[in-house]
């Protein structure tokens, strides 16, 4: 048996005895011997956190072969360094020239050989590094060269069967809780009761309750507790949504569903009911949500839906910290979780028995990750569904036109609710065209009187306008000279109150001048409005009003934005003034007048999405009107007549989905054809412009069935200081883009030194 291997075995310790300078006799003796102790090497594939599409076999050293496992981290030599990997498999073989595994750096692994498989598919898809791949999906803490985190632990206790109750009253009361609730945990009865220390030491002691060490939760969104949440008797619609994706969930099949609901139609409760099922079915739920600190509302009704009945609930957020993201994780591992509630990165959590994938408002741009690894949460999570055979909810007012194009072609099932669940009927929007443009009364009189009879009603007033500062630029009237990011090249926004000029790309910042640069002059005006200025005009107007604002400059402090939220519900705010943020995951029962002032800003984005990005936001935050009934919505526009407007006041999807396909399928783009984007960046732009021909050049020799469109400026031409150039690739089909992607490796070698290359397969932001 050994025989036909010999040979290599012999040539493998001759090459040893040279190396080795042992006696040439000993070596032959012992070639049988150095054949099966070689053959019997553990060696690991390893994906290295660089950017290199290969990984690399390493050998396991004798010392952790029994504790190492798929799926742990390592730390490893490369090159002359040290890098961290991800342990992708393990098999026996012949270690000669393979360097060592230094250190494994997990206990137990952090992902299976199942998930292994979703994060290799994304890899590939994506044209990413697979360690990079694997290091973006993992929680933020562990990607990294990091030490362990720590584990805490707290103390958890938990009734004894005993014939007598306690005595006094303190122990009693502790001693009932307990008991009504299972194993309960220090800091929760912390939370419950005033120093409950010495009472518990001596139940303890008395032999009344038992307590352990447990792993403890550090997520700052359960220290406080939520109002249990009913179930509700869903209505026909809603009926008719939920038994199609329940008998999946039951079937435990992959089936994609798009449930379509118009704002207030009750989709959540298509959620919870549905989640319902999978965690009878004894599986787990995952639910993708665009922000989550910007839908505390949906958390809350899933915690006050589920806990009561014990059901372990793991929200993943950007604000936790590395320890709180590494608990969560582990404990969704360990299948110590049962829903798991996240953003966009949480459709690479450990889940092991998937038995539905919920995506809320599937349309948000959000998840789709703008840099490094640009995945798309929502179209991963279809390939998740399908890896792990379970059913996917896509749910929204107004649907990607994308989703809403494969249900159309019966890829996905449609799922509709056109009907409010309990509120009254859908305002209708009125359009109020603008004709010239207005210096700086960014409001026109017939908003300022709606807003009057609101406020007179004692009814709240919100008011959008997608664009945060002051002023959108300032501008020397003498002589025609406005302010421009040295970095980037575009006008740097004005903010008052910060007393700076900022650019919203890169964050440089400059004081404002008093005098223009060019010309001397002393007449420097704040030109056009953000929230900012719409803010202070307001409270020029309405001096008795309580006006609020909510942009990113407004919630950047850790839960600013929840206690607008709240003001709001309590009615403490008369008008809120804000950017999209405004028109996202609230049900404010007091707002009866949503106003939207540029509406124009949006609709003239360089993107051929402009249009339906445009509808969508303006069907959202029109929705946030009377949700109580008896809604205004007033839409002021220099554009009218731009069917996007016209079909966002209507509320009629239908119509704008019947008016924009034609555009998409003239020009081939999404969801009628398949690109992906190209962007070469560099210090040089003589080096990123020949770069960029000669890549495109190398490319148009390979392209089969795929046109190749440019290279051009992209629309920010310069930023960061870098010039920014891009080759657009466009194909009816996938394959023919995916067999070109394969020939991009190759084809970088055409970049010039100093110049970088991002890859963004079915991009979504291409400025
Ligand atoms: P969506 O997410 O579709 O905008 P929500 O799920 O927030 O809508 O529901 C809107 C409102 O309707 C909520 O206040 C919810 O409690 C209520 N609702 C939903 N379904 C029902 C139902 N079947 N019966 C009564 N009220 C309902
Ligand atoms: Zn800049």
């Amino acid at each position: 048996m050994f025989e036909g291997k010999g040979g290599s075995a012999n040539f493998l310790s001759q090459t040893l005895c040279l190396r080795g300078k042992i006696p040439r006799l000993y070596c032959h003796i012992n070639s049988f011997f150095v054949h099966k102790m070689l053959m019997s090497h553990l060696i690991a594939e390893i994906a290295v956190t660089a950017p290199l599409k290969i990984t690399f076999s390493y050998l396991v050293p004798e010392e952790l072969a029994a504790a190492a496992k798929v799926g742990m981290r390592v730390r490893v030599p490369f090159g002359r360094r040290r890098t961290v990997g991800f342990l992708l498999e393990l098999h026996r073989g012949e270690s000669t020239g393979l360097k060592k595994i230094h250190e494994l750096l997990d206990e137990e692994p952090l992902f299976s050989a199942e998930l292994l498989k979703f994060f290799r598919w994304a890899a590939d898809y994506y044209g990413h590094p697979f360690g990079q791949t694997i290091k973006t999906a993992l929680p933020g803490g562990l990607s990294g060269d990091h030490q362990r985190v720590n584990i805490l632990t707290e103390s958890v206790y938990r009734v004894l069967p005993m014939e007598d109750s306690p005595r006094g009253n303190k122990q009693k009361q502790l001693f009932d809780y307990i008991q009504e609730h299972g194993d309960v945990s220090l800091s929760r009865l912390r939370e419950k009761f005033a120093a409950p220390h010495a009472a518990l030491a001596r139940l303890v002691e008395l032999g009344f309750l038992s307590s352990a060490e447990q792993e403890k939760r550090r997520d700052p969104f359960f220290s406080e507790t939520v109002p249990d949440d009913q179930v509700l008797t869903l209505n026909e619609e809603q009926q008719s949504a939920f038994e199609p994706v329940a008998s999946a969930v039951t079937s435990q099949k992959f089936k994609p569903f798009l449930l379509h609901g118009v704002t207030g139609s009750g989709k959540t409760e298509v959620y919870l009911r549905t989640i319902d099922k999978v965690l009878e079915a004894g599986r787990q739920g995952l639910v993708l949500v665009p922000e989550i600190a910007l839908t505390p509302q949906l958390v809350a009704r899933f915690r006050g839906r589920f806990e009561p009945a014990g059901k372990r609930i793991a929200v993943l957020h950007s604000g936790l910290s590395d320890g709180e993201r590494y608990d969560a994780w582990r404990a969704i591992a360990r299948n110590d979780v049962d829903i798991v509630i996240g953003a966009r990165s949480a459709i690479f959590a450990p889940l092991n028995r998937l038995g539905l994938i919920v995506i809320d408002e599937e349309h948000e741009s959000s998840y789709k990750q703008g840099e490094g690894f640009r995945y798309s949460a929502r179209d991963l999570a279809l390939v998740r569904g399908q890896q792990a055979g379970c059913p996917v909810l896509l749910g929204s007012a107004t649907p990607s036109l994308g989703s809403f194009y494969r249900a159309e072609q019966g890829q996905m099932a449609y799922l509709p609710l056109t009907r409010r669940a309990h509120a009254g009927e859908m305002p209708q929007a009125e359009l109020i065209g603008l004709t010239q443009h207005p210096s700086a009364a960014t409001i026109s009189e017939l908003v300022v009187q709606a807003i009057e009879q609101t406020l007179e009603k004692n009814e709240q007033v919100m008011l959008l306008l997608n664009r945060r500062g002051f002023a959108p630029f300032l501008l020397c009237t003498d002589c025609g000279t406005s302010f421009r990011c040295p970095n980037c090249e575009i006008t740097l926004t004005f903010h008052q109150r910060e007393g700076r000029l900022r650019c919203h790309y890169c964050d440089y910042a400059e004081p404002p001048v008093e005098m223009c640069p060019k010309c001397e002059g002393p007449n420097i005006e704040p030109e056009g409005a953000g929230t900012e200025r719409l803010e202070q005009e307001l409270a020029e107007l309405f001096p008795e009003a309580r006006i609020a604002r909510m942009d990113r400059d407004t919630t950047t402090r850790k839960g600013a934005h929840q206690r607008l939220v709240e003001q709001m519900m309590l009615r403490k705010i008369d008008i809120l003034v804000g950017t999209q943020m405004i028109a996202k995951g609230h049900d404010f029962p007091g707002v009866t007048l949503v106003g939207v002032l540029g509406a124009d800003s949006t609709l003239n984005f360089p993107d051929f999405r402009s249009a339906e990005r445009a509808f969508s936001l303006l069907t959202q935050v029109a929705g946030r009107a009377g949700r109580t009934g008896g809604g205004r919505v007033l839409i002021q526009t220099y554009s009218p007549d731009h069917y996007a407007l016209d079909c966002a006041s209507r509320q009629d999807y239908r119509a704008f989905y019947d008016q924009e396909l034609p555009f998409r399928q003239e020009l081939g783009y999404p969801p009628c054809g398949h690109l992906v984007n190209l962007v070469l960046s560099g210090n040089e732009s003589a080096k990123v412009l020949g770069s960029a021909g000669r890549l495109a050049a190398a490319l148009e020799r390979q392209a089969k069935d795929v046109e190749i469109l440019g290279p051009s400026p992209c629309p920010l031409a310069k930023l960061r200081g870098k010039t920014r150039c891009q080759i657009l690739l466009k194909s009816a089909q996938r394959a023919p883009l995916r067999r070109l992607l394969a020939a991009l490796d190759d084809a970088q070698k055409q970049l010039l030194n100093g110049v970088s290359l991002m890859v963004d397969v079915d991009p979504l932001d291409m400025l």
